[in-house]
């Protein structure tokens, strides 16, 4: 049994009354109040590292909340603006502080001059302003005055990036006792993205007139990191001349050149000084797209603690998809011994969202050009099973969303390019008709509650991308994480179109390898694993949900005429007969409700436990006697 295995759900089930008591809502659900009960527990016992697995629909943000508000101090990290809103929109007590480029400079606007604070005139001519948090209390400039708010609020919501550079670099914010990561999954790639360093090849001629050669790049490829500081070294020179030389003329239309070449002439800096704390940990790669030449972590164990867990005294990362937590804690450099994983399961009834695995097609590699054509058929007879719905197709790759886009003949579809991808998506959601979005890049981070999305089609297995050197150098070090992030992608892409209770969404498979990937992965949940089923069961499994909406909405009638119909088709599956027994039951059709279960345990006279309820029920009533049912 590989150590995943081992991670079970939580059954703790003791209540803390500080849970009950801070808990921000009316109706806090039993396992809302045992998973934070549980984390206080941890946290009494001596753990630093709480990770905690809860499915969709768990309620992490009211755990979050509850936890902030029991402590005296906490940051709660998110990385979507739509989370950042959702929290401010519960928890009133919650601060939200947020970067400079979203405010205003005031010393600028009395000079009629609109800037943001982040090229504002305290950055760009490092004027001592009346109006920052060093000369006014409180400060009237509105993005210090936000951050003043935040400095003295006990609990402060903001991005990943904003804190990280605040808490290593500004150093206005200080240690607080907790420390809460959502979305968590993502911290990796998060501190990576944070610690890398960039160089457009249009801006370094346009800043310094520094032609970028591919001989110079060719150079650094192959050159150690030493060779890379001294490029770095020559580069952060030519940036401190050029600033020296526009610093003092006062021209609005340098204002921006300005603030960017103290921001890149900060950002060397901070690079110098992180690769060597660990130089082996680094490449340097050319994006030949962008012309952007990068320096990048591939790993950030030796940097996760120091620039971010050590700004609090205990940290809870929560996600719903952390899959394994030991690999989790170590790829952040967590100790083991001072881990303590929790696992909650979503409330959400998984047949709601199945996946259907109809014959596909191997889209390897190998095999792709072969069997690509192949799949429009399939695509399209999908597209026509849900011809009233929306949906989207999950192309992996850009390569593969142009080819559908291509060549899938339905004027439903939708696609978004790398500039137009948020407009693209808002279109989608807020369309009256249905629109079926086509794209490489939603995956994570979105949510498509009810008929936003009520079909998803994954195209192809989502591997990292191999053509990313980052990529390959990390696969080569550590096979593990490179199954990791493609087990991780899946379970994420599914969970995109079932928000909620009540929610559906059907999920298709086209590669035929997605099945068995998934059945062999170590790192996919088996509740995930039980949603493949076979086609026939998966259509059960919809018609009883679509029943079982019938009920919910009070349509008895239709309710009764669905499942009698599944019976006439010879579905033989107590949920069925269970169903259309309640419905009798609503309607008052008591000996009807009796006729409908006694047929069933007929045949299945150990399924009795099922319908043990009804028949308590309908014996009180009078209408039989439960001794003689031997
Ligand atoms: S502190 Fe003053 S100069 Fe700096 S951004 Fe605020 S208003 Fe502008």
């Amino acid at each position: 049994m590989n150590k995943l295995m081992d991670w079970q759900y939580s059954d703790y089930s003791k209540i803390d009354p500080a849970a009950l008591k801070h808990f921000p809502f009316d109706n806090p659900r039993d396992a809302q109040l045992e998973t934070i009960s549980e984390i206080i527990d941890a946290i009494n016992q001596g753990f630093k590292y709480i990770i905690l697995e809860a499915g969709t629909g768990t309620g992490k943000s009211a755990i979050a909340a509850t936890l902030a508000n029991i402590y005296d101090s906490s940051y709660i990290l998110t990385i979507t603006k739509q989370l950042q809103d959702q929290y401010l929109k519960d928890f009133e007590d919650f601060t939200l502080v947020k970067g400079r480029s979203n405010f205003k400079c005031k010393s600028y606007l009395e000079d009629n001059v609109l800037q943001s604070c982040d090229e504002g005139k305290c950055i760009v001519e490092g004027h001592m302003c009346k109006y920052s948090m060093k000369n006014e209390n409180p400060p009237t400039c509105p993005y210090y005055r936000q951050k003043c708010i935040a400095l003295n609020s006990k609990s402060v919501i903001a991005n990943y990036h904003y804190m990280f550079l605040e808490l290593n670099y500004v150093k206005d914010f200080t240690k607080r006792d907790l420390l809460i990561c959502d979305e968590a999954h993502n911290l990796e790639s998060m501190l990576m993205t944070q610690l890398k360093l960039e160089f457009s090849k249009k801006e370094l001629k346009e800043y310094i007139k520094y032609d970028l050669t591919y001989d110079e790049i060719y150079d650094l490829n192959n050159g150690s990191y030493s060779d890379w500081i001294h490029f770095i070294e020559e580069i952060k020179s030519k940036y401190i001349k050029e600033l020296s030389k526009i610093e003092n003329v006062s021209k609005v239309e340098l204002l921006q050149k300005i603030s960017s070449l103290k921001q890149k002439i900060n950002d060397c800096n901070r690079f110098i000084t992180n690769i060597n704390f660990d130089p082996h940990s680094w490449i340097v790669d050319f994006d030949e797209e962008f012309e952007i030449l990068e320096f990048k972590p591939i790993k950030i164990e030796n940097y996760a603690v120091n620039s971010l867990f050590d700004y609090a005294d205990v940290c809870l990362f929560m996600s719903a998809t952390i899959l394994d937590y030991n690999l989790f804690a170590k790829w952040l450099g967590i100790p083991a011994d001072e881990i303590y994983a929790i696992r909650r399961k979503t409330p959400f009834d998984n047949r709601r969202n199945p996946i259907i695995v109809p014959s596909g097609y191997n889209l390897s590699r190998f095999n792709i050009k072969v069997n690509a054509p192949k799949t429009i058929g399939l695509i399209e007879k999908i597209l026509n099973d849900h011809k009233g719905e929306k949906g989207i197709i999950h192309t992996v790759s850009g390569q593969c969303m142009s080819y559908l886009m291509d060549n899938v003949n339905d004027n439903r579809l939708i696609a978004h390019n790398n500039k137009n991808r948020s407009e693209v998506l808002e279109e989608f959601r807020q369309s009256p008709n249905p629109l079926v979005l086509v794209s490489p890049s939603m995956d994570e981070g979105v949510d498509l509650p009810g008929d936003e999305c009520r079909f998803q089609i994954v195209y192809k297995i989502p591997y990292p991308d191999l053509g990313s050197k980052q990529v390959k150098a990390r696969m080569q070090i550590d096979s593990d994480w490179y199954d990791y992030k493609t087990s991780l992608r899946l379970v994420q892409t599914h969970g995109r179109g079932m928000r909620y209770e009540d929610d559906f969404c059907k999920t298709y498979f086209i590669d035929n390898r997605l099945k068995n990937y998934v059945l062999s992965s170590k790192f996919i949940p088996q509740d995930f694993k039980n949603l493949i089923s076979p086609h026939d069961n998966v259509k059960t499994n919809m018609l009883i949900v679509e029943g079982e909406n019938y009920l919910k909405g009070n349509d008895l009638e239709k309710a009764i005429m669905h499942f009698k119909k599944m019976i006439y088709d010879d579905v033989d599956d107590y949920r069925v007969y269970l169903n259309l027994s309640r419905a009798y039951h609503e309607t008052s059709l008591y000996e009807e409700e009796l006729q409908v279960i006694f047929q069933y345990l007929s045949n299945h006279p150990t399924d009795f436990k099922h319908f043990k309820k009804s028949l308590e029920m309908l014996e009180a009533m009078g209408y039989f006697d439960l001794a003689q049912m031997d």
